[in-house]
């Protein structure tokens, strides 16, 4: 997968979002989105715990590498929801984040 394709799909679920959960204040929108980031961050927790053994046994049991990845993504595509809600280039952000970290390595 392209990184173009990935933001594709951001527009695509945002207006499928949009349709069936209609939020007319744009600042409610985001902070909808920011909302549903931290449940998908708690669900990506439960995940690194259970990496950590750190869990229950039935969620031990729960856990695999799919479901990390499953989490990880979620994670991932709540973000680049507000990213896109809020006109943020991310591929522009990213690339300018990019070097500034670079930078700092020297
Ligand atoms: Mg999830």
């Amino acid at each position: 997968m392209e990184f173009k394709d990935l933001l594709q799909f951001i527009g695509e679920e945002r207006q499928s979002l949009r349709e069936r959960f209609p939020i007319p204040d744009p600042e409610k929108e985001v902070l909808a989105h920011l909302a549903k980031a931290y449940e998908e961050m708690g669900e990506l927790s439960e995940d690194i715990l259970s990496y950590c053994s750190l869990q229950r046994q039935d969620k031990l049991d729960a856990y695999s590498k799919e479901s990390l990845g499953a989490e990880v993504s979620d994670a991932l595509i709540t973000i680049l929801l507000i990213a896109d809600i809020m006109e943020v280039d991310v591929e522009k952000a990213l690339e300018w984040k990019i070097e500034k970290v670079k930078s700092r390595r020297n």
